[in-house]
């Protein structure tokens, strides 16, 4: 009976680890997947994450289902991080806050609540964004389309074309923005204009849709790397916020984040997450809790919460040095005048190299370099060691 059923294509950024796994080359590179690696290209666990894994051990917690919301201290301690502890709206009691299955999870549940609340209501997202956001919204049935965000030319911002983009959109649509270091470009809108893009959205009673990834790997300060959410929050404006501690603790296989919903009152904040638990019964039941006492002892602890920030530093500042070398490298060996430097002014965890699909492929194809098709490598698994190597893939892509 299930003859029937076709060949589903390989996902396109988990798919690229497949094929990174079955290549036999000792000069492979796995750049696809935004995964920290050491300098040695070894996975990491941070030591505050085994610390408060041995404070669970040794307090002998259980396996107790947790509540359909999630762990209440964990949903304290993430709203705080991500607003700030003395926010208003959290003392006003306007913050929905339910533990999700990591980012992807809570992305998923508030496109489910759009589905619900919002019929036909539209998604804008950037163009070009995180290769998931189009599948979780296409399997939620919520329509979305694109706003103008990359542009090729100045490999920047494309300014007026998202403003324009925003203020075209049907009254109430929901604008997807990347919280920080966005995902693939690494390119992130300016104070400034951020508040040009609030005043658009606020004019025409858009809802902003905030995704938090990568809180404390733009600007390494997990208060500046939220102050894209504050801002609309400070405005009195109701705000989605989905969370993941996959890249900032090194999480990415617990499965831990969250949704928040920031309400006008407290009342609707109430009902909101009634709704939220609603949604999430039927299709995980609860979520998993190793995560979220993780998450919970070290963002509520201030001595582990500090070397957490340190831990940070580090992963961060790695990336920064790899970044450099690969421009540095590039600049040297690259013998056609062309400029580089777009890549030292991405942040966060990738590098947007503007290598087309046919280019990219020659990147796999010849220098066992795993890519996604979209021309964008991550910084976070190359090493000092493998900048010249990667550069003179690189150039040899461009250039043929
Ligand atoms: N949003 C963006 C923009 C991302 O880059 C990622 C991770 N690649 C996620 C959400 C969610 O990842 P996870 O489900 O592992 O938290």
């Amino acid at each position: 009976r299930f003859e029937g059923v076709s060949m589903a294509p390989p996902d396109p950024i988990l798919g690229v680890s497949e094929a990174f796994r079955a290549d036999k080359c000792d000069l492979k590179l796995n750049l696809g997947v935004g995964a920290y690696r050491t300098e040695e290209l070894q996975p990491y666990v941070l030591n505050v994450v085994k610390k408060a894994e041995n404070l669970m051990l040794q307090r002998g917690e259980n396996k107790e289902y947790l509540p359909i919301e999630g762990l209440a201290a964990f949903n304290k301690v993430t709203a705080e991080l991500l607003l700030g502890a003395d926010n208003p709206a959290i003392h006003q009691g306007r913050v929905a806050t339910v533990q999700g299955l990591s980012g992807t999870g809570s992305l998923r549940l508030a496109a489910a609540l759009i589905e619900r609340y919002f019929p036909g209501a539209k998604v804008l997202i950037s163009s070009p964004t995180w290769g998931n956001h189009k599948n979780i919204f296409n399997d939620a049935r919520v329509p979305w389309s694109e706003y103008r965000y990359y542009d090729p030319k100045t490999v920047g911002l494309d300014f007026d074309g998202m403003i324009s983009d925003i203020k075209a959109a049907p009254e109430g649509s929901f604008i997807l923005l990347h919280g920080c270091a966005h995902n693939p470009t690494g390119i992130d809108p300016t104070p400034a204009q951020w508040e040009k893009i609030a005043d658009v959205i606020q004019e025409k009673n858009h809802i902003p849709f905030f995704d938090v990834a990568y809180q404390g790997f733009a600007s390494g300060s997990l208060d500046e790397d939220a102050s894209s959410v504050r801002l609309f929050v400070a405005r009195g404006m109701e705000v989605l916020v989905a969370q993941s501690y996959s890249k900032n603790l090194g999480l990415y296989s617990e499965r831990i984040g969250a949704m928040n919903v920031i309400c006008s009152s407290s009342d609707v904040a109430v009902r909101v997450k009634s709704q939220l638990k609603r949604i999430a019964r039927p299709m995980y039941s609860n979520p998993p809790i190793h995560g979220a006492k993780i998450v919970a002892n070290v963002v509520g602890d201030p001595t582990l919460f500090n070397e957490w920030k340190e831990e940070m530093e580090l992963m961060a500042g790695r990336i920064k040095t790899v970044r450099q070398k690969l421009f540095d490298s590039l600049s040297a060996k690259d013998k056609s005048g062309k400029d580089w430097s777009f890549i030292l002014k991405q942040i966060g965890m990738f590098s947007f190299t503007g290598l087309n699909k046919a280019q990219s492929d020659n990147m796999t194809d010849k220098w066992h370099v795993y890519m996604t098709k979209d021309g964008r490598i991550s910084l976070a698994g190359l090493s000092l060691a493998k900048c010249e190597y990667l550069a003179d893939a690189i150039i040899d892509s461009y250039h043929n």
